[in-house]
């Protein structure tokens, strides 16, 4: 924002104009916001992106007189608008032949929804909701991300959120727009997360999902190892070393409370498992080669993809 269009008189407001660019004085209409920002811009192109400004178009509007150089004094219509500068330059750059604005913040990415559902501004939104379940908002704070989107009735989205919500206890996350949905919402949100977790609890003491396969842990001869009780897809009982049973006891108490795919490769249960890898191989077993890389792959490519199985099943 920069230069000043008009002189203050003692009621009037200091009216900027907006930065690049949408400071372009061969607009042919101007949308003052509620921080009173000038933006000049172009019939055509708002026309083609929201309908209700289309039409408020055409509907006569109070004009200003603008100075161009060139052309001497014109008119163009001045539009006020309930909303902000900040808002309304995000918007336009969802409208205009330029690079759509980062939206780092979730109070942005709300702003610029409310302000599109309100323009009906219906191509350009499709774009605004694939930011608002962009992954740093949804691992960091999806409550807000589900009440996002349940507020603005799209439902692919909310759903997503629904599921990311999972990475959390329930009881644990709070936002303040909370009191924008009701309580009956809350309550199934509160519901599918508890049938996740018993749907992940499923998953154990069987490990029926598990073959035995090559694993390193249910052969190491020098761990200490006992017959852990695990039915394994192959219909046998094994032993396996205590640190594998471990990480799995510990594993099925986090996903009761955070049944999410991701929890089972989190730090701290990874952390515990290397740390007892590490004494195996010290002791120069099988587990301390080989145990690190295959837990990797283990906790990726199965114990994730089955919670996402069991829990994708939930409604
Ligand atoms: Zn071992």
């Amino acid at each position: 924002m920069s230069d000043q269009t008009q002189e203050p008189g003692p009621q009037t407001p200091i009216i900027n104009v907006a930065s690049p660019p949408f400071d372009d004085l061969t607009g042919n209409v101007v949308l003052r916001t509620s921080d009173n920002v000038d933006f000049y811009l172009h019939k055509v192109i708002l026309s083609l992106a929201s309908p209700v400004l289309k039409d408020m178009f055409g509907l006569p509007q109070p004009s200003t007189l603008l100075q161009d150089g060139q052309e001497g004094q014109r008119e163009t219509p001045v539009i006020s608008i309930s909303e902000d500068s900040r808002t309304l330059d995000n918007m336009m750059r969802f409208c205009y032949p330029c690079d759509e604005p980062a939206l780092e913040n979730l109070n942005d990415v709300q702003r610029v929804i409310q302000a599109m559902e309100k323009y009906d501004m219906t191509e350009a939104g499709k774009r605004v909701r694939r930011m608002l379940v962009k992954p740093v908002f949804l691992e960091k704070e999806p409550l807000r991300v589900f009440i996002i989107a349940y507020c603005s009735k799209m439902e692919d989205e909310a759903r997503l959120a629904a599921r990311s919500i999972l990475r959390f206890p329930i009881k644990g996350q709070y936002a303040e727009e909370l009191q924008d949905i009701p309580a009956s919402v809350y309550y199934h949100l509160l519901d599918y997360h508890d049938r996740c977790g018993q749907a992940a609890s499923g998953l154990f003491p069987n490990l029926t999902w598990v073959q035995k396969q090559n694993w390193v842990w249910f052969g190491c001869s020098q761990c200490p190892a006992n017959y852990y009780g695990a039915l394994l897809a192959d219909g046998v009982e094994t032993r396996a070393s205590n640190w594998f049973k471990e990480y799995i006891e510990r594993a099925a108490k986090a996903l009761k409370a955070r049944p999410h795919p991701t929890v089972v490769s989190c730090p701290e249960l990874m952390e515990f498992a290397f740390k007892e890898i590490a004494t195996c191989r010290s002791r120069g077993g099988a587990c301390g080669y080989s145990g690190f890389a295959q837990l990797l792959s283990f906790s990726k490519s199965v114990f994730e993809k089955e919670v996402e199985r069991v829990t994708s099943e939930v409604n």
